[in-house]
């Protein structure tokens, strides 16, 4: 990627409350190079073309959504397009500076020290990190089993660490004709 598209599996552009505090724009990335057996979104993991968008469309859609707190990002393995997700963030903070951004990532945060890796984790206010182990989910918190580390990046989230290490989990359904869509984490894959 070169910071001009980013290659998307999805998008809820109105907003989710199943993915970190307040409302947040939620975008999910294609691509994973990691095979976690119980992956809550198994079609994000083939490294395919899927919904191509450009930074600059998604940035100005983001800033211009009034409603919302922040961004949530998670994949698919965001930091596959560290380039392009480094990009969008800049453009959006450079507008909405008050919105905060928690990232989704099946790396450890150590590994991430890529330039372009590095450059996203400064507009990060939350990280949760490492792969996802269905023997470890505990069914709580903002993470899928308990081997993932939340890693408070900047104090903006801190007031919410305590719920979003240990607190309930949301998922949000939306009934459409033909499908069922669920946002948030669930307790188990095979809960939904
Ligand atoms: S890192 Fe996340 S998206 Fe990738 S296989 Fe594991 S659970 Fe699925």
């Amino acid at each position: 990627m070169n910071g001009e598209i980013l290659n998307l599996l999805d998008i809820e552009r109105h907003g989710t409350r199943a993915l970190g505090p307040g409302l947040r724009y939620a975008i999910w990335t294609q691509g994973c190079p990691f095979n976690c057996p119980g992956c809550v979104t198994p079609e994000g993991r083939p490294i395919v073309a899927a919904k191509i968008i450009d930074t600059t469309t998604l940035a100005n859609d983001i800033i211009g959504n009034k409603n919302i707190s922040g961004v949530t990002i998670s994949g698919g393995e965001p930091f596959l397009q560290a380039a392009s997700i480094a990009v969008l963030l800049e453009k959006v903070q450079l507008s909405r500076p008050e919105l905060n951004v928690i990232i989704f990532t099946g790396f450890r945060k150590e590994d991430l020290q890529s330039e372009e890796a590095l450059s996203v984790l400064k507009m990060t206010d939350l990280l949760i990190d490492g792969q996802y182990i269905e023997s470890k989910n505990d069914g709580v918190g903002l993470r899928g089993s308990s081997n993932q580390r939340l890693h408070f990046l900047t104090n903006r989230l801190l007031p919410y660490k305590e719920d979003l290490q240990s607190g309930k989990r949301q998922i949000e359904l939306t009934l459409n004709i033909n499908s069922t869509d669920a946002i948030g984490i669930p307790l188990k894959q095979n809960l939904l």
